[in-house]
């Protein structure tokens, strides 16, 4: 059976469109179709890696990099917020993850509750 195209993969090579807001060799952030903050971007490895356990697995500096590049989008969009941000991987279906490209939700710029649902 063929695995049906990731879109992320899709985006990262720009044959999917997307509100691009950093793009590195290894890293690239884009706007969430489907905003949840009045900040909601998704930081994504290049390559493709199912979930952050894979990514941190097969390539621990990549991760590290997607991290610092959530938090400097997360500081330059919501300085209000002074420096908080929520930085959330969903891993396995049932945590809701739906895209299967690993990717941290940068949320920012409204008080956040906890625990999310
Ligand atoms: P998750 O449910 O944690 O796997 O997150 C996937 C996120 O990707 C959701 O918040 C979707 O709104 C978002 N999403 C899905 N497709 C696209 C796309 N083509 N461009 C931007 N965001 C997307």
């Amino acid at each position: 059976m063929t695995e049906p195209p990731c879109p992320f993969c899709a985006i990262v090579a720009g044959e999917l469109p997307a509100t691009v807001v950093h793009r590195g060799e290894r890293v690239v952030a884009f706007r969430d179709l489907n905003p949840k903050a009045p900040t909601h971007v998704l930081v994504v490895p290049a390559a493709h890696h199912p979930d952050v356990a894979a990514l941190a697995a097969a390539d621990a500096a990549t991760l590290a990099e997607l991290v610092a590049v959530g938090a400097r989008i997360a500081a330059a969009e919501a300085p209000q917020a002074a420096g908080s941000y929520r930085l959330v991987f969903n891993s396995g279906a049932q945590a809701g993850q739906s895209v299967f490209h690993a990717h941290g939700h940068v949320l920012a710029g409204r008080e956040l509750g906890w625990p999310p649902g």
